[in-house]
């Protein structure tokens, strides 16, 4: 049984192999389960930026339990159950570990008390034809991060200018497609010049690369009537250059600060004024809250449906091979990801 093993906190980057490393275990498939558990075999890992804040000294705090040392990384996973000793679960049922509780490895023998609180049966693939690894993409936490995030946060109004950044990513690219939806412009940034083709492909107003162009040029081209919304993935400089950019009470969505994870000490924001200047709303959330976790079946139904009549499309960049789990985790700190990055461990 390959089994993930995250060993202690990076300094910066997660080491491949070192931070996260696989090895073997061994599982007794045949054993008899105790009541209320069930054995799965792991098909799919979602890899998430979130994981890079878990690989912390457990003694800091934080909305998500750190990873304790030399154990099970944990994330995000589709399953199929093998057997099951728990009346929630059927053989042959479709899961998902979520909430960042799912275990990254091949076979899982899960208790009864942790299957029910952080598995979810999620036969609905089998009738529509979606791939699984949607279940912990666009279908997943990071779509319910864009729908909430831009919903509930941005408070979206027909005709506003939307700026995301990381656009292309897990949660990006379906921010600016919800965003179309609603009748906004749309601009976009991204690491590399596909990308950045990509996010016209999907409809984006605008989309420049933040790596070869200059950002504020290109946000006075592309944004002429000012930034009315941001959806920040990044935060450091490019959160700067959206604040220089912001209308008067335009609404900044916390999301997350990817450039800050692998670095030591906090960036200090230069124009951090304007939010009070400008009279900014600026509203960190965690999908994961409850009160946003509560959107959940709501999105997931309403989201299948946009997928089915295509009205969105989803990129993944997928890796087979469980094996690979570290290098991906990398990848995601560094840009070599296009879309939602995933790890496919096995096939139904
Ligand atoms: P992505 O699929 O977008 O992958 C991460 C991307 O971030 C990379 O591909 C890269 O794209 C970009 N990136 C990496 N390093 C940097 C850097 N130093 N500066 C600028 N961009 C960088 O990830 P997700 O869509 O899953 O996550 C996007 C953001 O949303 C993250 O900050 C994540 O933590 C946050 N998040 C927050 C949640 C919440 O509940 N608040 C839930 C889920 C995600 P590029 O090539 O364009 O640089």
């Amino acid at each position: 049984n390959t089994q993930v093993i995250y060993t202690k906190p990076p300094t910066g980057f997660p080491v491949v192999g070192e931070t996260v490393k696989t090895s073997k275990s061994t599982i007794d498939l045949d054993a008899p389960l105790q009541k209320g558990d069930i054995l799965l075999k792991n098909l799919v890992l979602s890899i998430d930026p979130y994981i890079r804040g878990c690989m912390r000294d457990p003694a800091i705090a934080s909305y998500a339990p750190a990873f304790e040392y030399n154990s099970v990384l944990a994330g995000d996973t589709v399953a199929v159950v093998l057997k099951s000793d728990n009346p929630k679960f059927n053989q042959g049922d479709l899961v998902c570990g979520r909430t960042g509780l799912g275990y990254f490895e091949e076979y899982s023998h899960v208790k009864g008390t942790y299957a029910d609180s952080n598995y979810v049966v999620r036969n609905d693939s089998k009738t529509n034809g979606l791939p699984l690894s949607y279940y912990v993409g666009i279908l997943g936490m990071p779509g319910l991060t864009a729908y909430v995030g831009l919903n509930k946060y941005g408070r979206p109004q027909k005709g506003e200018t939307l700026f995301v950044s990381a656009a292309s990513g897990a949660v990006g690219q379906i921010v600016g497609q919800i965003g179309k939806t609603l009748g906004l412009y749309v601009v976009g940034s991204a690491g590399s010049d596909d990308k950045v083709e990509y996010l016209k492909e999907l409809g984006f107003d605008g989309a420049f690369n933040y790596k070869t162009e200059n950002i504020d040029s290109k946000l006075t081209e592309l944004c002429p009537n000012g930034i009315d919304i941001y959806f920040d993935n990044v935060g450091g400089t490019m959160l700067e250059h959206a604040l220089d950019h912001a209308n008067n009470f335009g609404r900044i969505i916390g999301c997350g600060m990817i450039s800050q994870y692998n670095t030591q000490g906090q960036y200090g924001i230069r124009n951090l004024i304007y939010v009070v200047s400008k009279r900014l709303s600026f509203d960190g959330f965690v999908v994961l809250d409850k009160e946003n976790m509560a959107y959940e079946e709501e999105f997931i139904k309403t989201c299948t449906q946009w997928v089915l009549e295509g009205k969105v499309k989803y990129r993944e960049t997928i890796v087979d091979g469980i094996e690979n789990t570290p290098q991906a985790i990398l990848d995601v700190f560094k840009g070599r990801n296009f879309g939602k990055q995933i790890v496919n461990v096995a096939n139904l």
